[in-house]
């Protein structure tokens, strides 16, 4: 089987289910009991806060650990607003779990403002720039689309908030970034940034929001008050310690530098052949997007992993739902929508796998057009 769907999940590291099993068997105990062994699990989290912090470049500020990408977005943005007559700004390109939170949001009052992406699949700056004011209190968006691999320019968002909305957290979802682009927090003058592990090889269900300042934020659960009373539960102890194995592993520039080769060699390869058009947004070297002319992109996607090749169909989250709500934004027209599939890489894919897919596809997509012609 060769898995071209690493944005929707990716395979655990076999060492993280080592380190998975030692937290979950051996050092199970509660960080927040208060035994020598509690006190020895309590460091080792703050060890992974510490391991965290330093990958994002992050020079103050800490680490929520939360039960994944979702939340850590649902903490930063329902915990960042306020009451009063304020503003908040998200992108048309953001995912259902920043995207859904600013439309609930709306429903019960808030002034939510949405911008636009541009023909690139990145935030349209100008519009940005013309609806940031004094009054806006967060603005919203992802390094790296899931959708199209676009990344946004956040050193020119930072900058564009602090010119005009000096009062204005910025809150990152660095989902499909984290642990695969190189990026600073420092650098971007990023104020909150999400994270989750499933998406670098290490196990569903956990994750984090990194904060600069704890005061951003407001807690969305009651209960015991673990981290720093942002978000109560028992920390999933053998999942943070699994999350931070496969941190240790990856070496960001080298992983960057190879899923780049295997980009280009699987887009070589696909090149040229009648029919499949290759949507490459030029930004993250991990995901593009794939047209099939004329066969349905779920069409090809059940074909090929009927052959072993697993692609995706836009977000995993949203893929059962109709239409894309991001590709529509940039303005690709809607056969072209319906007859994609999202491809996406892992720097532990050997070139000869990359090959040996961009082969299944040809003969796939050539089978099924005979079929339908
Ligand atoms: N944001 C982005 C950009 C994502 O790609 C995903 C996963 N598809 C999420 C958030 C949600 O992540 P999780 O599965 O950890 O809740």
């Amino acid at each position: 089987m060769i898995f071209l769907d690493n944005a929707g999940t990716t395979k655990m590291f076999k060492e993280c289910v080592e380190t998975y099993s030692h937290f979950a068997c051996e050092e199970f105990y509660n960080p927040s009991a208060v035994s020598r062994q509690s006190a020895f699990v309590h460091e080792k989290l703050e060890g992974v806060r510490k391991l965290i912090l330093k990958k994002l470049g992050a020079t103050e500020g800490t680490v929520i650990f939360t039960g994944g990408a979702t939340e850590s977005n649902n903490l930063a943005i329902k915990g960042a607003v306020r009451n009063g007559n304020f503003e908040y700004i998200f992108s048309n390109g953001e995912h259902p779990s920043v995207f859904n939170v600013a439309k609930n949001l709306e429903l019960n009052g808030k002034k939510i403002i949405f911008c636009k992406l541009d023909k690139t699949g990145k935030i349209d700056l100008a519009d940005l720039e013309s609806k940031l004011n004094q009054n806006v209190r967060l603005i919203s968006c992802m390094l790296v689309s899931n959708e199209t691999g676009a990344i946004n320019d956040i050193k020119q968002i930072s900058a564009l908030r602090e010119k005009y909305s000096p009062k204005a957290l910025l809150h990152v979802d660095a989902v499909q970034g984290f642990m695969k682009i190189p990026f600073s927090v420092e650098n971007l003058k990023i104020d909150m940034l999400t994270f989750s592990a499933h998406k670098f090889h290490g196990p569903k269900g956990v994750g984090g929001l990194y904060v600069r300042k704890l005061s951003y934020i407001k807690n969305i659960v009651d209960g015991g008050g673990q981290e720093y009373g942002l978000r109560s539960g028992t920390e999933n102890v053998a999942g943070i310690m699994a999350m931070a194995t496969a941190i240790e592993k990856i070496d960001v520039k080298k992983n960057f530098e190879y899923v780049s080769k295997l980009k280009s060699l699987f887009n070589e390869k696909l090149t040229g052949i009648e029919g499949i058009d290759i949507l490459d947004f030029h930004g993250s070297p991990y995901i593009e997007v794939l047209v099939f002319h004329g066969v349905k992109g779920e069409t090809m996607l059940h074909a090929l992993a009927e052959k072993g090749v697993i692609v995706g169909l836009g977000s995993a989250c949203s893929a059962k739902k109709a239409g894309n709500r991001i590709l529509q934004e940039i303005g690709i027209n809607k056969d072209n929508i319906i007859s994609s599939c999202r491809i996406s890489f892992n720097a532990y894919m050997t070139e000869r796998e990359i090959e040996e897919a961009t082969n299944i596809i040809a003969e796939v997509y050539k089978d099924i057009k005979e079929r339908v012609s």
